[in-house]
């Protein structure tokens, strides 16, 4: 490809995103399609030849475009938002366009000073403490991760090792590996998956706590689990608190938490994946009551936060503890610049996801970020006002965005209705189960999303709902 034809496919391919986008609606959300359908419509070997991307482009149109989940769509109501928006897309034009990652400062210093700025940026925008910034005189400080799951991990391979350290100097007879055998974490059982998984490679106990009615995990619960597992003889080293759960945006109690993780010397990771964006907003900074507490904390941009994966931020109150953690022998060279994002990570080099978020942030301004997230939440509240007018109907839980309702009377109508839904293909939702349970778990996750889009959303499930009841009468 030449440089001519480079800019005609360019031009072509932003033409093609902004038709995609203007015209998403168009789309039924969900895919009409059998499982292995691409492997049959594809050749079965690369061609031998070059092709024109004219060609591709036909090709995207026949084969990719039918077989996607339009998760941009105003009816897709599932998981959570996942996050794109103008600035994000040109900004992802430029990672790929510069090309530039880095592994130390020397090797990119723009990639790491960046992030680094925009990371102070996103926490002042959160109103986080002072001394998560890397501004700040502090150790503690901030940088971009790939994803939630693997900030977890960050934290809590930190945590431990922490807690080996602290422990074996009050236990110098034991061994690292006898610790390590011992550490046991802390969730509730309503966190993402992505938390037990996080124990799982970091081979620690993970227990997965119950929470109360409004799906909270108190501190009651969990100074009984520690009290029971240090009679066991285990090492309680880390709590992984949500803020926002992944099922019904519940908030763990993060102040009653705080409190014991202090007074037990425990780590205390916070992942606020996606809620963790109406902080933007001062009116939900009361959600992290208790950060004072708080040893780290991540949130998705991409998810709520307009911006194309991949970028997870997270944050230390004292980067120490990854450095020791993650630090190889082979990187004590002198640093030329402070912090060495590359000593907080899993990967060796970074890709300048920095550039899509400054992007972002810029576009937008804290004013259009804190408008994104209010538009939202009044969408929600309208669902749950149209929920509410349906006397068949009742909301159980709704936070940030989240409207979980259930229908009234037997759950295997419920289970009717919702696959009809999915099988009409109009709108996407998902249940879910919570107490015990069958919920409608419906969540406003596109940024196209309008008042019209919500009451034709509902209008879906209003008719599924009165066909499968005329189909039962019958
Ligand atoms: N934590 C929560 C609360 C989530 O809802 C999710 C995903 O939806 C995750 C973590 C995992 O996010 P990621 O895909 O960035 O690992």
């Amino acid at each position: 490809m030449n440089i001519q034809e480079f800019k005609d496919f360019a031009c072509a391919s932003i033409d093609y995103i902004a038709d995609y986008c203007e015209n998403i609606r168009n789309f039924p959300v969900l895919p009409s399609v059998a499982p292995g359908y691409l492997s049959r419509a594809l050749p079965k070997c690369a061609p031998e030849k070059g092709e024109h991307w004219n060609h591709i482009m036909e090709d995207l149109d026949r084969n990719i475009i039918p077989g996607l989940t339009h998760w941009h769509s105003p009816y897709f109501h599932a998981f959570f938002p996942t996050g794109q928006s103008y600035p994000a897309i040109i900004g992802e034009l430029f990672m790929a366009g510069i090309g530039a990652v880095a592994t130390k400062w020397d090797s990119s210093p723009a990639v790491v000073e960046l992030e680094v700025i925009v990371m102070d940026w996103l926490a002042k925008i959160l109103g986080l403490p002072e001394e998560f910034l890397n501004c700040s005189e502090g150790p503690g400080g901030g940088l971009i991760q790939n994803a939630a799951s693997e900030s977890t991990l960050v934290g809590i391979l930190s945590a431990s090792h922490k807690k080996i350290q602290q422990f074996r100097i009050e236990n110098p007879l034991m061994d690292e590996w006898e610790i390590r055998g011992k550490l046991v974490a802390y969730t509730s059982k309503e966190s993402n998956s992505s938390v037990e998984k996080a124990g799982l490679i970091a081979s620690v106990k993970m227990r997965l706590l119950p929470t109360d009615e409004n799906g909270s995990l108190r501190g009651s619960v969990l100074e009984e689990a520690i009290r029971s597992d240090k009679i066991n003889g285990l090492v309680p080293f880390c709590v992984v608190a949500s803020l926002g759960t992944t099922g019904v945006c519940s908030m763990d109690n993060i102040a009653e938490l705080g409190k014991i993780c202090e007074s037990e010397k425990m780590w205390l990771h916070i992942d606020a994946a996606y809620a963790g964006t109406a902080l933007s907003c001062p009116e939900y900074r009361h959600l992290i009551n208790g950060i004072e507490h708080v040893d780290s904390f991540n949130f998705n941009p991409h998810k709520w936060m307009l911006t194309n994966g991949d970028c997870s931020a997270l944050w230390f109150r004292n980067t120490t503890y990854v450095e020791l953690a993650f630090k190889t022998k082979a990187a004590l060279s002198v640093p030329q610049f402070q912090p060495e994002l590359e000593h907080r990570q899993i990967p060796d080099v970074r890709r300048f996801r920095a550039l899509k978020l400054w992007f972002v942030i810029r576009i937008y301004g804290v004013e259009g970020i804190q408008q994104h997230v209010r538009r939202h939440i009044a969408l929600a509240n309208y669902m749950e006002e149209l929920v509410s007018g349906d006397s068949r109907f009742s909301v159980v839980v709704s936070n940030l965005g989240v409207v979980c309702f259930r229908l009234l009377g037997d759950e295997s109508v419920t289970q009717l209705i919702l696959e009809r839904i999915a099988m009409k293909k109009c709108i996407y939702i998902m249940p879910y189960y919570y107490k015990k349970q069958l919920l409608f778990r419906f969540v406003v996750c596109s940024r196209f999303s309008t008042r019209a889009d919500i009451q034709k959303s509902w209008d879906e499930i209003v008719n599924a709902t009165n066909e499968v009841l005329i189909t039962i009468a019958n």
